[in-house]
This record gives structure tokens, C-alpha cells and sequence, in this order.
């Protein structure tokens, strides 16, 4: 019978011999325009398809809406074991710099929209799904693919799509998504976000007769300054054991180098950001509306009840009214960073990259939360955050390459059963 170390031995030369082709591979995916809005993503969709027939592998495909496809796969292993699923998303930001859909190679780097968030860490998933199923009768349990649509709008016609009408595709023992997270971390946890707009109306005015109208866009002011005050910077409640996770020195260190400094500390408070106001159409005129969109983000443990009706009531103190987006609203979410698949990511990133991968909260949202809410565990290995969205947007050739071979080999030791899943993690804890 084939060794669970044979396998890993195969799957590492079968990566070093496709290197230039996953190279191209990845340049062709980038070239594709999954932009989202719309989301229109039926050409990424064709090409992933493209890819897993070439392995022959199973897939199927589930639709909310026809442009937003989901592509899901499963195969199982030849004796019983644990369910890993692998997750990514097809659909990118808009861009600003047309440039990018060439997908150049430049230095080393591949530009292109989506290089960093998700396409490189997509195509992971994809490759370690097919170079596992080669490999299936010497693993246990069962791999299943989620290729999805619709994350950059939260995911109502993607994961959570599939959550609500699939369960069973995307019910498991562990997820491991591809989100941009830079190597020599464990993402374990997000921060949440409330999202909501801000309105106020008036009969309007001439500008000299403040006294005959209110103004909408001072009342806004007046109540955006307030929440700043009150929330912005805010320590979150966080359960101990886990404040001491985002405090102890190497995930300090470890977050300020990744995400930029302060990162470690935004990770234990709430944020405020304004991110649109609108009002006004001249200087010497009371308007007779102004409307401003913000996104609060929460750390665990914050009461999200709570902080939302103290917003509605200073809301309405100011005379203004308060909207919430539910669809990009949603709770912090964590997962266990001494857990068996954060175990196996931890050890892998030590051998393969020699990094320690100390516990690091996101600040940003992935899909992984839809599995942390249902108690599965779910861990992120994908490119580096810095560029992602820019007009510079990039992975290292040698960063993709890592970050394919990591996902293989994860996925491969979660699936060996015993072999090496219960040693304990070197440099862990
Ligand atoms: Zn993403």
C-alpha cells in the first residue's frame, strides 16, 4: 500500500514537473473578467471546468442564478475518513488599470486582478483536488471542491447559496479556503461588520435662513461624528483565552509585519470607517437630503444586538434613520488554532517554507466564516494581502507555486488518516 509519505513525495514532483504550466494556468484565469458587480462569472466557471475534465475528475455544477455558477465536486477515499472541503471564489474587484487583464509576467511576478484575491488560491484548490484523486486509493475520507461565485458581494448566490440549498456539499469535518493571507500565519479569525446607511430629509433651503430648515447633512455629521466617539477604536469584549492569543508577542510581531502596524491592536477593537456620504447640491443651499454608508467592524465577543440598537436610537436621537445592510452584516467567527487542519498547516509551513505560523486574526471577511458558524474548522492558506485590489495587484511565481503545493499537501496529510495528522505540530503552540 502506498505511504501517505509517498503520496506527499508524488504530489511535490508532479508540482516541480507542472511548474510552468501552472504559471500559464494561472495567467489564463487572471485574464478572464469575473468582475463582480456585476458577477458575471460563467467564462471563469467554463475554464475551471475546462481544467478538472482534463484530471477527469467529478463536478457538477449549482446555479442560484445562471451568471453566477458554483462548481462542487466530491470523491471519496478508499477506506473511511474525514471530509475535507476546499473553497475559492472565481469572481474579483473591478479595476481601474485595464492593464491587469493581461496577466503579465514581470521580475518574477504575475500581475492581474485577482492574483492575489482569490484566483491564485482558487486554482490551489482545483489543482489539489486532481492531483489528489490520482492518488485516492491510498487516502481515507473524502475531498470535495467548492468553486464559487458571488463572494465579493457576500456570497448570497455562492456559499451561502449552497449552505441553505447544498448542506450536504459543503458539510464536512474541515474547510480550507485559499483567501489572500500571506504564508507564515494561521488565519483562525475574522472580525465582523455591520454595515448600514445613515438618511435625513428636509424641505430644503436658501442658505442664509437656517432657521427655517434643518440642514440633513449637519444631522448626519453631527450623529457620524458621535459614533466615531463612541465606538471607533473601542476595546472589544473578547473572551480571555482568546485576547491572550492576539496579544501574545509572536502573533503581535507576526500581524504588524502582515497586515501593517496596528494591525494586531485593530484586531481587539471595534472600527468605524465611513465609506460614502451624499448630499448637497450648492454652497449657498440648505439640502434637502444627505445619506451616508458605514461599516463597523466587530471583534468576537461583541454584542452585535446590542451595538446595533444603541445605533438606532442615537439615530433617531439625531433625526436621522438607520438602514442596515443584512447582507454584509454578519458575527466574528474563529476556529481553534491548535486544531488538527491548523495543526497540518502549521507543520507544513514550518517544513516547506521554514515559517512558524503564529494565530492571526483577518480584518477583512472570507467565506471560511459560513463553516466556522456551523463548529466546522476552517483555516486559510493563500498569496500575500498587500496588494490585493490595487492597481498593482501580483503573486510572486514562487509565492503561487507555495501556495498550490501547500494546499496539496495538506489536503493530502488530512486525508492519510493517522499517519501524520496526530503528530504534534514542530514550533507549534
Ligand atoms: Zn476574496
Amino acid at each position: 500500500m502506498t505511504s501517505a509519505s509517498s503520496v506527499r513525495d508524488a504530489i511535490n514532483a508532479r508540482i516541480d514537473a507542472d511548474r510552468d504550466m501552472l504559471v500559464e494556468l494561472l495567467r489564463q484565469f487572471l485574464r478572464i473578467r469575473s468582475v463582480n458587480p456585476p458577477g458575471d462569472t460563467r467564462e471563469a466557471a467554463d475554464f475551471v471546468r475546462g481544467i478538472l475534465d482534463r484530471f477527469g475528475v467529478p463536478h457538477r455544477t449549482l446555479s442560484a442564478v445562471a451568471e453566477m455558477p458554483n462548481i462542487v465536486g466530491r470523491w471519496d477515499g478508499a477506506r473511511p475518513g474525514k471530509h475535507l472541503v476546499l473553497n475559492g471564489h472565481m469572481d474579483v474587484f473591478p479595476v481601474s488599470n485595464e492593464a491587469l487583464w493581461a496577466a503579465e509576467l514581470r521580475d518574477g511576478r504575475i500581475y492581474g486582478r485577482g492574483a492575489s484575491d482569490m484566483k491564485t488560491g482558487t486554482l490551489a484548490a482545483i489543482m489539489a483536488y486532481g492531483y489528489l484523486h490520482e492518488h485516492r486509493a491510498a487516502l481515507a475520507g473524502a475531498l470535495s471542491l467548492t468553486v464559487v461565485s458571488d463572494e465579493q458581494s457576500g456570497g448570497r448566490y455562492g456559499t451561502r447559496f449552497l449552505f441553505e440549498q447544498h448542506p450536504g456539499v459543503v458539510a464536512a469535518d474541515a474547510c480550507l479556503n485559499g483567501e489572500p493571507s500571506g504564508l507564515g500565519n494561521l488565519r483562525f479569525m475574522e472580525k465582523g461588520t455591520l454595515r448600514f446607511s445613515l438618511s435625513s430629509s428636509g424641505i430644503g433651503g436658501h442658505g442664509g435662513y437656517p432657521h427655517q430648515a434643518p440642514n440633513p447633512i449637519e444631522r448626519i455629521i453631527r450623529l457620524t461624528s458621535r459614533i466615531y466617539e463612541l465606538y471607533h477604536l473601542k476595546l472589544g469584549d473578547l473572551p480571555p483565552e482568546v485576547d491572550a492569543i492576539l496579544t501574545s508577542p509572536e502573533t503581535v510581531r507576526t500581524a504588524d509585519a502582515l497586515l501593517g502596524a496596528g494591525a494586531a491592536e485593530n484586531a481587539r477593537r471595534i472600527t468605524v470607517n465611513i465609506g460614502i456620504i451624499n448630499g448637497g447640491l450648492k454652497a449657498t443651499q440648505i439640502p434637502t437630503a444627505c445619506t451616508a454608508h458605514l461599516d463597523i467592524r466587530t471583534p468576537l465577543g461583541t454584542d452585535r444586538d446590542v451595538l446595533r440598537a444603541e445605533l438606532l436610537a442615537l439615530a433617531d436621537e439625531h433625526g436621522c434613520t438607520m438602514v442596515v445592510n443584512e447582507d454584509h452584516s454578519y458575527p466574528a467567527s474563529m476556529t481553534d488554532p491548535e486544531g488538527e487542519l491548523a495543526q497540518i498547516l502549521r507543520r507544513n509551513t514550518r517544513e516547506l517554507l521554514g515559517l512558524d505560523a503564529p494565530p492571526v486574526c483577518s480584518l477583512g471577511g472570507t467565506d471560511a466564516r459560513y463553516w466556522r458558524w456551523r463548529g466546522i474548522p476552517a483555516v486559510i492558506c493563500g498569496p500575500s494581502n498587500i496588494s490585493m485590489g490595487t492597481d498593482q495587484e501580483h503573486v510572486t511565481v514562487e509565492e503561487a507555486i507555495a501556495v498550490i503545493r501547500l494546499q496539496a499537501l495538506c489536503a493530502a496529510d488530512y486525508l492519510a488518516g493517522t499517519h501524520r495528522a496526530d503528530e504534534p505540530a514542530r514550533g507549534g503552540a
